[in-house]
Formats: structure tokens, sequence, C-alpha cells
């Protein structure tokens, strides 16, 4: 399918690898310019090339940490007007709901809610004016079905969810879509990372813990990226005009709900 998108511009935050680098890919292979980002400069640059030696796209690459506001002045600076926004940070440290203070809160609304709503507040008004603009933002499973131990996640990703609820409806008039993206468990560094601590938690192999939690799904597998990326890259399609203020969970079933 054409996704009627060829020649428009794209910012990815957090793209160097896992959910980000799959929205660009699929973006990239739509025709779609890009700019991406990440903090880590040398593995930013490698994937821009081979992005760029994939699919023949301009992508522009800046190394910034998307949280910060300086980071975000950056990213926004070499992004200039965008027709596309795909918001995405990494996810906040797992604990125990006695763990953490004032301090950790912060980070993780900084992080998984205001860095978001910054950014789209930054491209809104050049799609509102342009009559044209699609903005997709990397949530999590859990604003639909909360993970105990990442109750930072599930705090700030809810506090988003809330803010895009209300937005989405207010510039849909003006041509312009928001829509979550709800990843349940897919096979990227930071799946890896959470398994690590289940597996030492439980005195298993990593790959014990993997195939327990696999279990649990529905399709016996994590998702991959590119299943994510497609996703994503649909909902940044022309064809996608009329789907507003949605929360689309791929999940592979793991969550038990008739709706
Ligand atoms: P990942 O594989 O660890 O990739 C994270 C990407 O984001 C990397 O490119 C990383 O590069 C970049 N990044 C992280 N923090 C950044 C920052 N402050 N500024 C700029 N770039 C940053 O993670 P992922 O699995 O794709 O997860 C992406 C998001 O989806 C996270 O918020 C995660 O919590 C959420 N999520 C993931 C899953 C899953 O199963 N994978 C499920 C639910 C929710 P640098 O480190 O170089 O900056």
């Amino acid at each position: 399918m054409d996704l009627g998108i060829r020649g428009r511009r794209a910012l990815v935050a957090a793209a160097s690898k896992g959910l980000g680098r799959g929205c660009a890919e699929a973006l990239a292979a739509a025709g779609v310019d890009l700019v991406i980002n990440a903090r880590g400069a040398e593995a930013l640059a490698r994937t821009a090339a081979e992005i760029r030696a994939a699919h023949g796209v301009n992508v522009t690459e800046v190394a910034a940490d998307i949280t910060s506001e300086a980071g975000r002045a950056a990213v926004l600076a070499a992004a200039g007007a965008v027709d596309i926004l795909v918001t995405n940070a990494g996810g906040p440290p797992p604990g125990h709901w006695s763990d953490w203070g004032r301090d950790d809160f912060i980070r993780a609304l900084d992080a998984n809610m205001l860095t978001p709503i910054a950014l789209m507040q930054a491209v809104l008004p050049g799609m509102i004016a342009r009559r044209w603009g699609r903005i997709v933002n990397i949530t999590s499973q859990s604003v639909k079905a909360p993970i105990a131990t990442l109750g930072l996640s599930n705090a700030a990703r809810t506090g988003l969810t809330g803010f895009v609820a209300g937005t989405a409806r207010q510039v849909a008039p003006d041509g312009v879509t928001i829509n979550n993206l709800l990843p349940g468990i897919h096979d990227t560094d930071r799946a890896t990372s959470l398994d690590s601590g289940v597996a030492t938690g439980a005195g298993i192999p990593l790959e014990e813990a993997r195939a327990r939690r696999a279990a649990t799904i529905p399709v016996r597998r994590y998702g991959t990226v590119e299943e994510f990326g497609a996703t994503c890259a649909f909902l940044c399609s022309a064809h996608a005009g009329f789907i507003v203020g949605q929360n689309l969970l791929l999940d592979g079933g793991a969550m038990n709900a008739t709706l």
C-alpha cells in the first residue's frame, strides 16, 4: 500500500534503536525524510547512515537528550517545519511504590509526559497553519493495564494520555491527528534489561525469564520493532486522517479484556 506521505518530513525522537528506530525505518520506507535523535552520537550516526542507504531518504541526526530543554531546542531547530512527529524517550526504572520520592517522579514526568507535550506544543502551530499533521506518541500498555513494578511509568504516561485525549479533539479540525501507540512487550534492549532484572531477582537464566514472559502472551512471542514501525507509519499515513485520539495497544493479546 502506498502510504501517501512520500516527500513529507518527520521528526522521530529517541530513534537510534528499538521502537523509535522501527518507526523511523517504516517512515523512511514510505519515502519520508527524517530528523532522528538519541543521546549516543555514534549509534545514532550509524542508524542514520543505514536508513539513508536502505531507503534513499534525507536523514538528519541530532545527538541530544530529548528530555532536556536544551536538547529539545537543538532537535527542533534542526527539524524545522515537520509534517510528522513521533515522540519517544527512555522509560523510567522499575521499583516498588515505596522506593520513589519527589525527584524520581519529576524525572519520570519530565521524560514521559512533559517532553512529548513540549514537542507537540512546538510543532502543532506549524502543522495547523499548513492544515496537515500526524503525531504519534510511543507510550505503553501500562496506561491500560498497570505494571506494578513500573509505577513511575504508569503515572507519567497516564498523564500524557489525558493531555492527548483533549488536545487531539482540539487540533483535528485543522487536519492534524494525534494518537498514542501502546507497546506491550517488544524485543528491544529495554525488554532485555527488564527481563535481566526479573532473572536476577528470581535466580533464573535470562532466557528462562524471557520464555516465561512470552508464555503469558497469546501469540507466544515478543513483538518486533518492524511490526511496531509499520503500525506507526500507517497512523502517519494519508489514509489515517479519521483516526483521532486513539490508544492503540500492540501487545499480542496480552491484556485480557473485551474492549
Ligand atoms: P530501547 O531499545 O532501549 O531504545 C531506546 C532509544 O531511545 C535509544 O535509541 C536511546 O538512545 C533513545 N533514548 C533513550 N533516552 C533518551 C533521551 N533522554 N533522549 C534521547 N534519546 C533517548 O527502548 P525501547 O524498547 O525502544 O522503548 C522505547 C520506549 O517505549 C520507552 O519509553 C519504553 O519504556 C517504552 N516501552 C517499551 C516496551 C518494550 O517492550 N520494548 C514496552 C512498553 C513501553 P540513547 O540511549 O543513545 O539516548
